[in-house]
């Protein structure tokens, strides 16, 4: 985590999925291990970074965010060029977002490279009262289209890292 070292690589991630998912406060956990509870929607910044190291090598992590172009099809092939990895984020207590997961795979296989990783990201694990997407159907989804799983909480943390490290860990051994 510090500046002075030398980067052996740069991955790009996309972070994608519906608005108010918890796509944006997922990268400020990941990378400032922040959450901010009066957050606007997205504006305009394109990306995040931090540096990890993987088995000795140095990899920054290079995460971009969409800037309130979440409608379907609205996000442009440029922010998919060159991405080695995606987090594809919806929101447990909103069926609709997860219903809508199948689209963005859609888009994923259309824009970006065929080798991307992509893991499926269940946000807002914290608030189980209203869960509205039972694990197992994301579990489901995700072994027929081959993608990784997790549930997170940006607001508390679980699980973060770790889906973020799954990623990269994923994506190092590929490239
Ligand atoms: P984006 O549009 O996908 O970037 O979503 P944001 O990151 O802006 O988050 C949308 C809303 O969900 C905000 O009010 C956040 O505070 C809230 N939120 C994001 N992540 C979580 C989470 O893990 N748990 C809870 N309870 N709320 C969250
Ligand atoms: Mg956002």
């Amino acid at each position: 985590e510090n500046g002075h070292e030398k980067i052996d690589y740069v991955f790009k991630v996309v972070v994608i999925g519906d608005s108010a998912v918890g796509k944006t406060q997922i990268l400020s956990r990941f990378t400032k291990n922040e959450f901010c509870f009066d957050s606007k929607s997205t504006i305009g910044v394109e990306f995040q970074t931090r540096t990890v190291t993987i088995k000795s090598k140095v990899i920054k992590a290079q995460i971009w965010d969409t800037a309130g172009q979440e409608r379907y099809r609205a996000v442009t092939s440029a922010y998919y060029r060159g991405a080695l990895g995606a987090m594809l984020v919806y929101d447990i207590t909103k069926r609709q977002t997860f219903d809508h997961v199948a689209r963005w795979v859609e888009e994923l296989r259309a824009h970006a490279d065929t080798s991307i990783v992509i893991m499926l990201v269940g946000n807002k694990a914290d608030l189980v009262d209203q869960r509205a997407v039972p694990s197992e159907d994301a579990v489901e989804f995700s072994e027929d289209q081959g993608l990784f799983f997790s549930e997170t909480s940006a607001l508390n943390g679980d699980n973060v890292e770790t889906a973020f490290f799954r990623v990269l860990e994923e994506i190092y051994g590929v490239v």
